[in-house]
């Protein structure tokens, strides 16, 4: 069976990942059950260089395998387009989504529902071989809400509301949520490429 590592150790986002690509014949990976354990920086100033810059890092050390790097995060208008790629670290601490979501309300304190326009995107780097990577973007847009609204999902989804849903992504249950997800629009686009390579022959 091929096998595709996830440059990346996020729970959430392999879970998401891997149920989405669940019914192909495929062997997924998180960075820590490939045993790879090394801290890359994430120095780039948009979420495709991030990608970039994660997926050849860890196809660097792998054999035999796919990489798949991932980058994403919310883009405020009001906020000219923050947190950004600074997403997981916006209130300075790394992946501490309760500060986090607690500095977005506070910044976006007073602009009114109309003003609080944003989009979650993903980026994403599939490595398949030495002459063949592949990049893809999906995007959802939404509004910011003034509370935090449900109790699933990880991140910002208690604050990000989808109009057509009438729900935030935290209110919403997985299969919803990974049905509509910017991974879901960035993956069904490189979804025809790893299913027509986990059929190759090598
Ligand atoms: P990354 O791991 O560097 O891609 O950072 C992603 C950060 O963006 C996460 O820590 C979250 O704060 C945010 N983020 C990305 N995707 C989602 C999502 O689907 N829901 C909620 N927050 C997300």
């Amino acid at each position: 069976m091929k096998r595709l590592v996830v440059a990346s150790n996020n729970e959430n986002k392999i879970k998401e990942i891997k149920e989405i690509l669940s019914s192909l014949d495929l062997e997924i990976l998180s960075l820590k059950e490939a045993g790879i354990n090394i801290d890359i920086d994430e120095t780039g100033t948009t979420f495709l260089e991030n990608a970039h810059i994660k997926a050849s890092e860890i196809y660097k050390i792998v054999e035999n395998s796919m990489v798949l790097a991932d980058d994403s995060g919310l883009m405020v208008d009001a906020l000219g387009g923050a947190p950004g790629v600074y997403s997981a670290r916006f209130s300075g601490e790394h992946g501490n989504y309760e500060m986090n979501n607690k500095k977005l309300l506070d910044v976006l304190k007073g602009v009114k529902k109309e003003d609080r326009k944003g989009k979650f995107l993903c980026a994403m780097v599939l490595i398949i071989d030495e002459e063949r990577t592949i990049e893809v973007e999906g995007e959802i847009k939404g509004f910011i809400t003034e509370e935090e609204l449900g109790e699933n999902g990880f991140g910002y989804d208690p604050l990000f509301f989808i109009p057509e849903y009438n729900r935030t992504f935290a209110q919403m249950d997985s299969k919803t949520k990974n049905s509509i997800s910017h991974r879901k629009i960035a993956l069904k686009k490189l979804y025809d490429e790893v299913k027509k390579h986990t059929m190759e022959d090598n």
